[in-house]
């Protein structure tokens, strides 16, 4: 639903640089947390896909088995507020402080869960991003079919590497993004 006009611009700390009197996005310091301590990081993702929320609640950790799914990286960490900011949160990243210990668990991961809320992806390109957590919705729908037969094999981490090389590469990142704005009803850019 969001148009062009939507878009709002903020400072890292969270401040609107041009609000014109606009209702701020809430979580906005996930962003800047991740931004602030990740200069390498230009795009951060965060969603409440519910395929993905059950890695969130159990022990059974989230990994790439799909190699489409190799850009979600070896390693998704777990980050429960309540862990630090005890269970007098509504569990929403309302602050600086949570968004910047949020970071923290995420160290130099590009994808990290959020115990019942949702997952913060960090990509160096806006395009790496939405297509990281496409993949991470498909890899949790997958695995966890997979967990139901039974013990499902993993992406080796060299495999991980030189498949997320492809898929950040115009041969495949060019494709999947025409595919994936065609679906949305937007054009290509
Ligand atoms: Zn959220």
């Amino acid at each position: 639903m969001v148009e062009l006009d939507d878009l709002m611009e903020f400072e890292l700390g969270g401040r609107p640089l041009n609000g014109q009197g606009r209702t701020p996005y809430g979580e906005r310091f996930i962003h800047g947390a991740v931004m602030e301590a990740r200069p390498e990081i230009n795009a951060v993702v965060h969603n409440h896909a519910y395929d993905v929320l059950p890695f969130g609640l159990t022990d059974t950790p989230l990994k790439p088995l799909i190699h489409t799914a190799s850009v979600i990286g070896e390693y998704i960490p777990l980050w429960d507020i309540r862990d630090k900011f005890g269970d007098a949160t509504d569990m929403l990243v309302r602050n600086m402080e949570q968004g910047r210990d949020l970071t923290v668990a995420l160290e130099g991961n590009t994808c990290l869960l959020m115990r019942g809320h949702g997952a913060v992806i960090a990509g160096k390109t806006i395009k790496e991003a939405v297509v990281t957590s496409i993949y991470l919705m498909i890899n949790a729908k997958i695995q966890t079919v997979a967990m139901a037969m039974g013990n499902p094999v993993y992406l080796s981490a060299g495999e991980i590497e030189n498949m997320t090389n492809v898929q950040f590469s115009p041969l495949a990142m060019d494709r999947m993004w025409e595919a994936f704005c065609l679906r949305a009803g937007v054009k290509p850019v």
